[in-house]
Order: structure tokens, then C-alpha cells, then sequence
């Protein structure tokens, strides 16, 4: 599959074809099978951005003309101008089947009533709402542009599940006492796996917190969590191959119980915009062994964005396990944290500047200070503000801000 896929791309994909040669392998022979796939170059979302630009309206990394295409998304383009994400019939058909094995695994059940407050429109989060009707769901979509409708039909509906972004989820919850969902599905952005987070959403709603993770540009839902409630199972088996690499060195990291990287993404068998090891960004922990649920499915846990990761003196610090630290002294904060670097980029030096919402009760900037440095090995400088002075948003947050930052 991988071979012949590797020759469409020669055939007719003009960014792979250069990109390819560029790099030493003139033919889909030169590149041989998926053991050597290690040798290829990355590609990266920029990458994506200026082959549309260059060869609009698809880019030059596509391998159909629009009118094949079944469906066209866009992306949100919160980084920058949208970019277009076409999907065939069959790409279409295998990002339902993938997300709907993504969303089964939780338990979802047909006969259950599922409340969704994706605002899918465009994006291709509106992909998994066609894998919502086929796992048999009463499906209500509501949006996130009304939260008192949405917690008015959580009450009157009573569905078994809610599907929302993690922020999304505690808003809802900080507004309204929920009782009768079984489960939450979280999407849309990392958190949803970070244990203090997690635990408070799932006892503000009494109901357990499940969650799914896709990327746009390789399948909406390609990972999602079961029951067992121990990192997201891949559920794109089929048609994309994952690789963890080091996001520094760009090297290849081995798969085991426990080890961390960057996941990079080939499809297999995409045919409209077909990706070849694409940077995902996402930092993960995977876990190979048998999970709980006895499916033998490779699972991860999303520790951050490789975009926010910060190194401060050598060590690696995602702004969201500095989130997941903070979050443990719930309810003396209420969780709502802000890491403001005094320079621009990658590189930082100690103490780093950390924002924290206060709660209810006492708390000392040295307590946190001290946590952080014991699990995360940083130092920090923690500053104290009140609750709910820090911005939020109905759908992500911003782990970092550079508005206090200087140039460089
Ligand atoms: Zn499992």
C-alpha cells in the first residue's frame, strides 16, 4: 500500500515530486518500502500554507483537481491564512470509519442521545458528525455560541453524552451543576488528558471524561480513549502510518511503554491531499503493552504542542504540564493559568514567568514555585492574580503570551 502510494505521489503530486528529488530519490523505486520511510524528508504545515499559495486553490502538494474532490474543509486558520483540506468520496468514507471507531471506543452506544457543541461548519471537525450518525446516536448539535441553550437542552434532553473542547466542558460546567451524562467527550485541543483537569471536570459533572484527538490535514478523530481511561488508541490502522520522532534532532524515537516524541503522520492511501511524514506538533507519551480494555492498539497521552514547548536551561517545559501541576491546588486556584516569557522564542532563562488564578483559600506563590520545580524540574517566578482576571475563551486557550516579551 505505502509503495504504491509513494508512486501517486511521483505521479501526481508536484510538491512531492520535487520535494523528493530534492532530496536524493528521483523515483518511487529510489524510495523504496516503508522500513526505510526514516530517510524522507518531513513535511511541515508552512510547507502546506505556501504550496497553496504558490498553486492555488489546492496547492501544489495535491493530487486531484477540485472538482474530484467530494468535500473541501478549510482550517481555522488561528496560525495563520486558512488553508484547504480536499477529501475524496473514499477519503471521506475512511475518516467516518476512523472516527467513528475513534468515538466507539468510549462506549457510545446506539439507542444513546450524544449532545455535540462542535461549531463544525468549515472545519473538519464537521467530519465526525457523519460518523456520529453512523454509530446510530441521537445526535443534537448545538454550537458554542449559546451556552445557556446548551446547558438548558443538557437538562431537558438529558443525553448520556456531551462532546466538547476541554475549556469548553469546564465553562459549562463552572456555569451550571450538569447531573445525568454518563460521559464527556473532549476534542478540539490538548487537556482533556491532564490528570488534575481531568479529575475536577469528572467530579463537577459526575460523569467519567473520555477523549478523542485528530489532526486536519491527516483525520479529523484518529485517536480515541476507551473505558480503561489510559491514553487515546490509534484507530487509523489502515490508512496512516505514525512514527515518533525527537522533535530536536528530528530523529526517529522507539516505540515503547512510556517513551515521548513528536507524532509524524503518512497516509497510506489518501488520494486527494496525500501527506508524506507530516510534522503533527503534538507531543505525546505512547504505550504499546495491552491496555486495560485488552485491545493491543497503540495509545497515547498529548503532553503539549511542540510549537509551545519551551526550554529553559536545557529542559523541556510544556506550558500545559505547568498547567497540570498548577491544577492540583484546585480549588485554592481555580486553574486558569498563563506562562509569560520575557523573550521571544524557544530559549529561555530561569526563573520563567508563570500567571496563576487564585481560588478559595490561602496560597503562597513559594508553594506553587516548589511544586513546579519538583515535578518539571524548572524554576519559575509565580505570580498571584485574581479569579477569573486571566482571559478565556469558549473554545482553546492559550497556554502562552508573549505580550510581556522582548524581541529575540
Ligand atoms: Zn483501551
Amino acid at each position: 500500500m505505502y509503495r504504491e502510494q509513494i508512486a501517486r505521489l511521483f505521479e501526481r503530486s508536484a510538491f512531492y515530486r520535487r520535494k523528493l528529488s530534492a532530496a536524493g530519490f528521483a523515483s518511487a523505486a529510489a524510495v523504496g518500502g516503508l522500513e526505510r520511510i526514516a530517510e524522507l524528508p518531513f513535511t511541515e504545515k508552512d510547507e502546506l500554507r505556501a504550496s497553496q499559495a504558490e498553486a492555488p486553490p489546492l496547492g501544489a502538494h495535491a493530487a486531484i483537481e477540485p472538482r474530484e474532490a467530494a468535500r473541501i474543509y478549510s482550517t481555522s486558520g488561528s496560525t495563520g491564512a486558512p488553508c484547504y483540506i480536499p477529501l475524496t468520496r473514499n477519503d471521506l468514507e475512511d475518516w467516518r470509519r476512523i472516527a467513528r471507531a475513534s468515538y466507539s471506543r468510549s462506549g457510545v452506544r446506539a439507542g444513546e442521545l450524544m449532545l455535540t457543541t462542535y461549531n463544525a461548519g468549515p472545519f473538519v471537525a464537521g467530519a465526525a458528525l457523519d460518523a456520529f450518525d453512523s454509530l446510530g446516536v441521537t445526535h443534537i448539535p448545538m454550537g458554542t455560541g449559546n451556552t445557556d441553550k446548551v446547558i438548558e437542552a443538557l437538562r431537558r434532553l438529558k443525553p448520556q453524552t456531551l462532546v466538547a473542547t476541554p475549556s469548553y466542558a469546564m465553562h459549562i460546567s463552572e456555569k451550571a451543576e450538569i447531573r445525568g451524562l454518563k460521559r464527556v467527550l473532549v476534542a478540539g485541543e490538548p487537556g482533556g488528558g491532564e490528570p488534575a483537569f481531568r479529575k475536577r471536570l469528572e467530579e463537577r459533572f459526575g460523569a467519567r471524561v473520555y477523549e478523542v484527538m485528530g489532526i486536519g490535514d491527516v483525520a479529523a478523530s484518529l485517536w480515541g480513549e476507551c473505558p480503561g481511561q489510559s491514553g487515546m488508541h490509534f484507530s487509523g490502522e489502515d490508512s496512516i502510518h505514525v512514527e515518533l520522532i525527537d522533535p530536536d534532532s528530528g530523529k526517529p524515537v522507539e516505540m515503547k511503554d512510556g517513551a515521548q516524541g513528536e507524532l509524524v503522520y503518512t497516509h497510506l492511501r489518501r488520494e486527494a491531499a496525500p501527506l508524506l511524514r507530516f510534522r503533527s506538533r503534538d507531543h505525546v507519551v505512547v504505550w504499546v503493552s495491552e491496555c486495560k480494555c485488552r485491545n493491543t492498539a497503540l495509545r497515547v497521552r498529548c503532553i503539549g504542542r511542540t510549537d509551545d514547548m519551551l526550554i529553559v536551561r536545557g529542559v523541556n517545559v510544556f506550558p500545559s504540564a505547568i498547567r497540570e501541576v498548577v491544577g492540583r491546588f484546585q480549588p485554592r486556584v481555580t486553574g486558569a493559568v498563563v506562562v509569560r516569557p520575557r523573550r521571544r522564542g524557544v530559549r529561555q532563562d530561569p526563573p520563567l514567568p508563570v500567571v496563576v488564578e487564585r481560588g478559595e483559600g490561602d496560597i503562597s506563590h513559594e508553594e506553587l514555585r516548589e511544586a513546579i520545580r519538583t515535578a518539571l524540574l524548572v524554576t519559575t517566578e509565580v505570580r498571584l492574580v485574581a479569579p477569573r482576571s486571566l482571559p478565556r475563551s469558549e473554545y482553546k486557550s492559550k497556554l502562552v503570551d508573549y505580550s510581556e516579551a522582548e524581541g529575540g
